[in-house]
């Protein structure tokens, strides 16, 4: 019934949208611009190149569209597949369903594995159903490197190295929404042909871009790929990018603040960004342990620097945990989607994220457990976690 704004500010630990950076906001903060005036050209053309360092690529071909990470899903299937193709992939979480859905949906022949939710992706599976494929009916294999849903990261590489002992041609598609620009991304190493992710995730802007790179077999694909395709075209891109120029109006807003995310991503070094996701998420690990839950990722191999999805006890509705963290301590945690609603919450520590910020999302989902009946000792997980982030400190270059 009346206006109010709670002091401080929002906490906000979901693996996406995430915090965005100061200096990324006053890079977005500019006056409407016609993409259409001579500055544009060389500027957006840095700014394609300038991406390949999230994918771990000077070979592919990256794009940047408005949309979001359902987009990129949208533009590497059709830009690469016909009527019927067949395409073989897991479903282990929300978004390897939803991707699957779109699969079908788009008129594939889709070979799905369902797993536990809580695995990853079986190189066993991959090799062996290729393996059988001799007729090479599978076109692709399609695999949510990192699954939001339940904090569990494939091993692309191992994916790859399946493909490669069956010695099947299918080309590798990868969903890196909640991975690239956080976690290792080799698009070259592994020889991925499509890559996709979006704006809300590790680069730590709003939502509103699908970024998808792709390799030269994805792009020789597509010259025969059947499926229809319009705004999320390779090939609209492709007749425009090399000159600078764009097929349709882009977000410029967006585009500032993505050239500014790559510049601190640079900055930083890819090497130490992915460090410092491992970090934030070991000391996360350690937060859990110390409380006495469980992960729902299974293996330790697995497990996801980008998030922590957190199991809680019987009896516990981990809604309420959730619901507790945002009205009273003004932290936004995620939900357990869809069979494990109720049943897990998660932290994101992906993006734009340091310790201290993390520290509050500890402390936070301490207090909202304890309201929502969970037996912990205050402190117990925040003080294993900054024990663990005390030791492994480093001084901030700049500030020797
Ligand atoms: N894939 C993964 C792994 C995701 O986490 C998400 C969103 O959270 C998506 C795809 C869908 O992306 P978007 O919501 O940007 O369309």
């Amino acid at each position: 019934p009346y206006s109010y704004t709670p002091p401080g500010r929002n906490h906000l630990h979901v693996p996406g949208p995430v915090n965005i950076h100061e200096r990324v906001l006053r890079a977005m903060n500019v006056p409407g611009q016609n993409h259409r005036d001579p500055w544009f050209a060389a500027w957006w053309k840095e700014i394609l190149e300038e991406t390949k360092i999230l994918y771990g690529t000077t070979q592919g071909t990256p794009f940047v569209f408005s949309g979001t990470g359902t987009g990129g899903w949208e533009s590497a299937l059709t830009n690469t597949l016909s009527p019927g193709d067949k395409v073989l992939t897991f479903r282990y979480g929300q978004f390897s369903h939803l991707w699957v859905d779109m699969m079908q949906r788009l008129g594939l022949d889709v070979e799905v594995h369902d797993l536990p939710w809580g695995e990853g992706a079986s190189e066993e599976i991959v090799e062996a159903a290729l393996r059988k494929d001799t007729g090479h009916k599978i076109k692709a294999v399609c695999v949510v490197h990192n699954e939001t849903t339940t904090g569990v990261t494939s091993d692309i590489g191992g994916v790859r190295a399946a493909m490669d002992a069956a010695r099947h041609p299918a080309m590798l598609m990868v969903d890196g929404v909640s991975s690239i620009g956080a976690l290792d991304f080799r698009f070259d190493e592994w020889r991925v042909d499509v890559a996709v992710t979006g704006s809300q995730k590790a680069l730590s802007l709003p939502t509103g871009l699908a970024m998808v790179c792709a390799s030269k077999k994805a792009l020789e694909a597509g010259k025969t790929a059947k499926l229809p395709r319009v705004y999320y075209s390779f090939e609209d891109q492709l007749k425009t990018n090399p000159s600078g120029n764009v097929p349709y109006t882009p977000s410029l807003m967006l585009l500032h603040g993505l050239k500014e995310s790559l510049a601190m991503l640079r900055e930083e070094g890819m090497a130490n960004v992915v460090a410092r996701h491992h970090r934030l998420a070991e000391g996360t690990r350690h937060a859990v342990e110390a409380w006495g839950l469980k992960l729902l990722c299974k293996h330790p191999r697995w497990r996801s620097d980008s998030l922590t999805v957190i199991e809680t006890p019987a009896g516990v509705d981990s809604n309420l945990i959730v619901k507790n963290a945002y009205a009273r301590y003004n932290l936004s945690i995620g939900v357990g989607l869809s069979q494990v609603n109720g049943k897990v919450f998660r932290i994101g520590h992906l993006g734009n994220m340091d310790e201290l910020m993390m520290c509050s999302a500890l402390s936070g989902a301490e207090m909202a457990m304890i309201d929502a009946g969970v037996k912990i000792k205050p402190g117990s997980g925040v003080g294993r976690a900054i024990e663990y982030w005390q030791q492994t400190s480093k001084i901030i270059p700049t500030r020797e």
